[in-house]
C-alpha cells in the first residue's frame, strides 16, 4: 500500500550533513521530512578532522560545547620529506574564536547531530527508507520512497535479506540530495558525475599507543608517497598511507553500520606496525591496538552543477575528494548552512528561487579552485622551493577551508591569486 506525505523540504541521506542541513532547516520552522536507505548512523570514524570554520558554524547552531568536549584540540601541522622536516603550520596563529583544527570522529559528530534532530521534537530521521524514484511536479517535487525490512531466508542456513515492505510517497516544494557519492538525487536530476582526478587507493588505521600523540599532525609527502599522522587523542591517532592506485575503477566506498569493534590480532597490529616504522622510522610511534585497518578508494569528482529547479545537492553527492584535509565533509557542512538560509528565505520572505543558482555558483566555484590548486596557488618570491613544489599537496592535506586555508597558506609563503581568492572566499550574496 503507498502512504502519502507532504513537506516543505524532503532531504535524502541522514550523514553528517543532511542532517546538519536538516536541523537547520528545523529549527528556522520549516517543514522537513528526512530518510535515509540505511538503519543508522555510521559506525566509524572516517572524516575524523573538522575545520576551524566548521567549529564556527557549529558553534552558531549550538553544538560547540558538545564537539569541543568530544573532541581532541589539534594546533600544527608539519611535512616531512622523508626524514627531514621542511615546513609547518601554526593553527593557533589564525585569527578569530577557533585557532585549532578539532578530531572528532565522524560517527561521534553523527550522533550529535542526530540527538539535536530529535531534541526538536519532530523530526526524527525514517531510518531503512530509500528514494527510488523523483520528479519536478508543479512547483514541486514527487519522490517514491521504499521502506525497507529485513526477512529470514533459507531453512537450513538462515540469511537475512533486504525485502520492500512499502512505499510512501512524498510531495515536497524541495528536495536536498544529501545522498552521498552514489546519490540517487543527483542521478534523477540527471547531472553529471565526473572524475576531476585519479583514484588512490589509501589505508586507513585508527590505532592506540602508549606513546605521547601530541597536538601536531605529521604528513610526508615524499615522490609518490602520501603519508599523515593525525591525532585522535593524546594516546590515539589515525594513520593515513596511500598504497597505490585501485586495480580498476573503484565505487564510492560504502560507510559500516555496525557497533562492533573487531580488534585486529596482534600478528596484524605487528605486521602493520612493521610496515609504516619501514616506510617512515622518524614518525611511527608504537601500535599498542588497532581499531581499525581498511583500504579506502578515493576519487575526487565534482557534479556538473549543484542543482536546478527544486532539486539541489549537499556534501558528497555534489563532490569527493582525498582523505588528507577532510575537505569533503567540512566544505559540505558550509554548503548546508547556505543551502539551508536561501531555502528558508525562499520559503518564508518571499525571496527569488534566483538565490538557489547563486548557490549552485557559488558552490561549484569553490570547489574548481580546491581541486585545481596547482594553479590557484602563487609562492611569494622567496617560498621554500620544496614547499612551491609540493604547494598544491600540501595545501590539500591542511584541515583548513575558506579563510583560514589562505591564511595558512601564506605562513607557507604561499598566495592564493586573486580570482581563486574571489572563487573561495567572495560569495555572490543575491
Ligand atoms: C570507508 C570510508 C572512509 C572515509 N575516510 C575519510 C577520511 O579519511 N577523510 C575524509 O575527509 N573523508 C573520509 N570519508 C568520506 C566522508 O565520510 C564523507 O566526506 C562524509 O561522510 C560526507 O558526508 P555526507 O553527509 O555528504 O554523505 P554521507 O555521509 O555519505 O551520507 C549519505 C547518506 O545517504 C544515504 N543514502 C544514499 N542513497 C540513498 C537513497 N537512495 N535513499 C535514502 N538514503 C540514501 C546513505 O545511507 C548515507 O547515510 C570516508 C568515507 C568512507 C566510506
Amino acid at each position: 500500500m503507498k502512504h502519502h506525505k507532504e513537506t516543505e523540504v524532503l532531504v535524502v541521506g541522514a550523514g553528517p550533513v543532511g542532517m546538519f542541513a536538516a536541523l537547520l532547516l528545523t529549527r528556522a520552522g520549516i517543514d522537513v521530512e528526512i530518510i535515509d536507505q540505511s538503519e543508522r548512523t555510521a559506525s566509524r570514524s572516517y572524516g575524523c578532522g573538522l575545520h576551524p570554520h566548521s567549529l564556527h558554524l557549529l558553534n552558531d547552531a549550538g553544538l560547540f560545547d558538545s564537539v569541543r568536549d568530544a573532541g581532541y584540540r589539534v594546533d600544527a601541522v608539519a611535512f616531512y620529506d622523508h626524514a627531514r622536516r621542511r615546513a609547518e603550520v601554526d593553527l593557533s596563529r589564525l585569527s578569530g574564536e577557533f585557532p585549532y583544527a578539532l578530531a572528532l570522529p565522524q560517527d561521534t559528530l553523527e550522533g550529535m547531530l542526530e540527538k539535536e534532530l530529535e531534541a526538536e521534537g519532530k523530526n526524527h530521521i525514517r531510518w531503512n527508507h530509500r528514494l527510488s524514484e523523483l520528479n519536478h511536479s508543479g512547483g514541486g517535487v514527487v519522490a517514491v520512497v521504499e521502506q525497507l525490512g529485513w526477512s529470514a531466508q533459507g531453512y537450513v542456513v538462515p540469511h537475512m535479506e533486504e525485502v520492500i515492505e512499502g512505499e510512501l510517497e512524498v510531495k515536497a516544494d524541495f528536495v536536498i540530495g544529501a545522498d552521498g557519492p552514489a546519490s540517487e538525487v543527483r542521478t534523477c536530476l540527471n547531472i553529471d558525475w565526473a572524475p576531476v582526478g585519479a583514484s588512490e587507493l589509501f589505508a586507513l588505521c585508527d590505532f592506540e599507543t602508549d606513546a605521547e600523540i601530541g597536538r601536531e599532525a605529521r604528513v610526508l609527502l615524499a615522490g609518490h608517497e602520501t603519508e599523515m599522522l593525525w591525532p585522535l587523542s593524546a594516546n590515539a591517532a589515525r594513520w593515513t598511507l596511500r598504497v597505490g592506485s585501485p586495480d580498476g575503477p573503484s565505487d564510492a566506498p560504502h560507510k559500516e553500520r555496525t557497533r562492533i569493534i573487531v580488534r585486529e590480532s596482534a600478528d596484524r597490529a605487528t605486521a602493520f606496525q612493521q610496515w609504516v616504522q619501514a616506510r617512515t622510522p622518524w614518525f611511527a610511534p608504537p601500535v599498542k591496538a588497532i581499531n581499525w585497518l581498511r583500504d579506502v578508494p578515493f576519487t575526487p569528482r565534482l557534479a556538473k552543477e549543484f542543482g536546478h529547479g527544486r532539486g539541489w545537492l549537499v556534501g558528497d553527492a555534489a563532490h569527493t575528494s582525498g582523505p588528507l584535509g577532510f575537505q569533503s565533509i567540512n566544505v559540505g557542512l558550509s554548503e548546508a548552512v547556505e543551502l539551508a538560509d536561501k531555502l528558508k528565505r525562499i520559503l518564508r520572505d518571499d525571496a527569488s528561487m534566483d538565490l538557489l543558482e547563486t548557490y549552485g555558483r557559488n558552490r561549484r566555484r569553490e570547489w574548481e579552485c580546491l581541486f585545481d590548486l596547482s594553479h590557484a596557488v602563487v609562492p611569494e618570491t622567496g617560498a621554500d622551493p620544496w614547499v612551491k613544489e609540493n604547494a598544491a599537496r600540501i595545501l590539500a592535506s591542511l584541515p583548513a577551508s575558506s579563510e583560514e586555508l589562505v591564511s595558512l597558506a601564506r605562513q607557507l609563503g604561499l598566495d592564493f591569486s586573486a580570482d581563486a581568492q574571489k572563487r573561495v572566499l567572495e560569495f555572490e550574496t543575491a
